[in-house]
């Protein structure tokens, strides 16, 4: 198993859509072994194959849900339902989201509160999750790196320019940033 390195904000193939998995062979298992070693390593609670430069349907996870319960695991050509989102502002303490391809900043996002999550393991087996809280909110944000958004692109105002002046200072927002987990020194 490798670390790989994690692509940061303005590389396209965060920006694009994901295309389905057909092969389920020995590449997309050493792809899976390595997300969930990089994932570790970051360390990250999500991990999705764009933000390692594969621009695949594929993600992990290492969560413990609201109620306490270990999750980890792989999704392979998900497909997500979203219950409401509300339209209040989201709340600055406890709605607060960060990303790995975003490192070092975070900003408060509303999402939905339940979810469906169905997919498939590295069996072609399908599984399916009705996720709620924390959880619920980690399979929005994977789901959504696999259409090519981050949670940055779904943020309102005043954070949505926050953000994109955090880009403008640090010169983010063009190909060719990455870092690597386990030597660059960065959090995310
Ligand atoms: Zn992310």
């Amino acid at each position: 198993m490798t670390i790989r390195p994690i692509v940061i904000t303005g590389d396209p193939v965060l920006h694009s859509r994901a295309s389905e998995v057909t092969a389920f062979d020995q590449e997309l298992r050493s792809l899976v072994a390595d997300m969930f070693e990089t994932m570790d390593a970051a360390p990250g609670v999500g991990l999705a194959a764009p933000q390692v430069g594969v621009p695949l349907r594929v993600f992990v996870y290492d969560y413990d849900d609201d109620e306490g319960n270990p999750r980890r695991g792989v999704v392979i050509n998900p497909t997500l339902q979203l219950g409401p989102i509300s339209q209040e502002a989201p709340d600055e303490d406890t709605e607060v989201e960060g990303c790995l391809s975003f490192p070092g900043e975070r900003f408060p996002l509303k999402r939905a509160e339940n979810v469906v999550l169905t997919g498939l393991d590295l069996d072609q087996k399908p599984v399916r999750f009705e996720a709620d809280g924390w959880f619920a909110r980690i399979f929005q944000h994977e789901f959504d790196h696999l259409d090519g958004l981050l949670y940055v692109d779904r943020l309102a105002e005043p954070y949505k320019s926050e953000a994109k002046e955090q880009i403008a200072e640090i010169g983010w927002g063009k190909p060719g940033f990455s870092w690597l987990p386990g030597r660059d020194d960065l959090e995310g």
